[in-house]
């Protein structure tokens, strides 16, 4: 048996090791080749580093679709991420807080622009005092009944199809864990 051949592509005769197999179920032409007419992997015409240098060659010339794809995984691996969060809380939970606690840049600047969305939701019209109040009496609570006690926005404050208010109106209070079940997904009357 032969123990090189010639790359179609670039036309160096190099050993077999130097060439992908094809892929066994691919079909092609008219149907699916059950029984390799020759012994052993078939392998591609083109060497290694030709078939590798096509495939960037590939990417390059179709962006369009690596960001489709690329798109389409990190759809993917999101919904794994939740639903392995979903069934490890716990671990999800220490996960968190180690990585809280090692970005606490990270976590600033999300609270920083938190508080700018939250100045720009307050309408003109909501009362300061009364928004205050309604903070001071969740820490009331929180301190007097131990539990974690929330201002939760009624409507979210930003979301991918709405943004709530900072005003008395949209404020209530809710025992902590709610809200962040809640997420940023659900509102009275959604659609
Ligand atoms: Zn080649």
């Amino acid at each position: 048996m032969e123990k090189s051949k010639a790359c179609t592509k670039c036309g160096h005769t190099k050993p077999l090791n130097d060439f992908y197999a094809k892929s066994k179920f691919k079909p092609k032409g008219f149907g699916i080749r059950v029984r390799p007419c020759k012994p052993g992997p078939r392998l591609q015409a083109y060497c290694k580093t030709c078939t590798k240098s096509g495939a960037t060659a590939w990417l390059r010339a179709h962006p369009q679709a690596v960001l489709i794809s690329r798109r389409k995984r990190a759809k993917q691996n999101a919904l794994k991420a939740k639903l392995w969060a979903n069934a490890n809380r716990a671990r999800r939970c220490e996960q968190d807080q180690r990585h809280r606690a090692k970005n606490p840049g990270v976590y600033a600047a999300y609270g920083a622009a938190r508080r700018v969305r939250k100045a720009r939701a307050q309408p003109t019209w909501a009362d300061p005092a009364e928004i205050k109040a309604i903070y001071a009496l969740a820490a009331q609570q929180k301190k007097m009944t131990g539990d974690n006690v929330h201002v939760d926005h009624i409507v979210p404050l930003k979301s991918k199809l709405v943004c709530g208010l900072h005003c008395p109106d949209n404020l209530r209070l809710v025992i902590g864990g709610y809200n962040s079940r809640k997420g940023n997904h659900t509102w009275p009357d959604m659609p």
